[in-house]
């Protein structure tokens, strides 16, 4: 099998943590992760796994940015968003229930407290939230560009105050904002 990122390096056995047996790359640090050995694994440790990592050490530059093939069955593999604030997605081969990683990303998992929880991460439900904060920060930032840093804060504030007042309809008619 090869490294599908790296493509000529050959994956060879070796350990995400202890217990967890993957197929890692030796040049990009990448890592083929059996979904079936995971949840195997992640039902055995403890709670407290996840706060042993840092997060300042945790590289996320490594990301692979366009589709790679599973290096099992050669189908182009679905990108997963981990959060809304990180551009790093998860590789997943449906098709085998096998996840890449590449290099540092599986610090990171450890660092989002996502080690001990990885396939919420692959759920329809995790994306569509990872993806709607995403859009809310996009049209953020698209507001700050035009209006300026504290208009835009200013509005935010008013948005939120707003939402869920129960007057609301009654100050937006005030303001002439009614329809
Ligand atoms: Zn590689
Ligand atoms: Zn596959």
């Amino acid at each position: 099998m090869h490294c599908p990122k790296c493509t000529i390096e050959y994956l060879k056995p070796t350990k995400l943590e202890d217990g967890l047996p993957v197929m890692g790359c030796q040049k990009c640090e990448g890592a083929l992760l059996p979904l079936l050995y995971y949840r195997d694994w992640a039902e055995r440790i403890d709670l407290a796994f996840d706060a042993q990592t840092e997060p300042d050490k945790v590289l996320t530059d490594s990301d692979t940015k366009t589709a790679i093939s599973c290096p099992k069955c050669s189908r182009l593999m679905t990108k997963y968003l981990v959060s809304c604030s990180l551009s790093t997605r998860l590789d997943l081969c449906g098709n085998c229930d096998e996840a890449w990683l590449d290099g540092g990303e599986w610090q990171l998992l450890k660092s989002l407290e996502l080690g001990s929880n990885l396939p919420r991460v692959f759920t329809e439900q995790w994306q569509r939230k990872a993806r709607s904060e995403k859009t809310e920060i996009d049209r953020v930032n698209r507001l700050k560009k035009i209006v300026g840093e504290q208009d835009s804060e200013r509005a935010i504030e008013v948005k939120k105050w707003l939402s869920g007042n129960k007057n609301k309809a009654i100050i937006l008619h005030f303001l002439g904002l009614s329809d």
